[in-house]
Order: structure tokens, then sequence, then C-alpha cells
């Protein structure tokens, strides 16, 4: 199992099926449900815990806030 925290950004088994194919989220909530942003469009999903262990393969980093997204809006 990965180990994970808020705000890590991590790289997921399946890419985001947006236009960038972003394979990298970073955790911007954790509770019961965990959100994560793509780190390609932007957008954030929600995703319960369970589903979240199986689909994440590795933590890439740990950052101390929120990433931006370049040229989101
Ligand atoms: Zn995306």
């Amino acid at each position: 199992m990965v180990d994970y925290t808020i705000y890590d950004v991590i790289e997921m088994k399946k890419s985001h099926p947006c236009e960038t194919r972003s394979k990298l989220f970073q955790i911007v909530r954790l509770g019961a449900d965990i959100k994560i942003k793509c780190l390609g469009c932007g957008r954030i999903l929600m995703i319960d815990r369970a589903e979240f262990n199986d689909k994440i393969k590795k933590v890439i980093s740990h950052n101390e806030g929120p990433v931006p997204i370049a040229g989101q809006k």
C-alpha cells in the first residue's frame, strides 16, 4: 500500500480522460473521500478511499500547499 498525505503529488495507474491525459494528480483533501486535482487540466475529482488506494501507483513528491496549474484561468 502506498503511503501518502495531503498535498502529495501522486501518479495514478490510469490517466485522466482529459485533453492532457495526465497521470499526475495532487491530493487536495483527505477524508472519507479523497479529492485529487489533475495536474494537466486542474479539474478536481472526488474518489472514495478504497478506490483511491486501488488506483494510486506511487507518490512523486510532497508539497506544502496546492500546486498551481499552468495556464489555468
Ligand atoms: Zn485532467
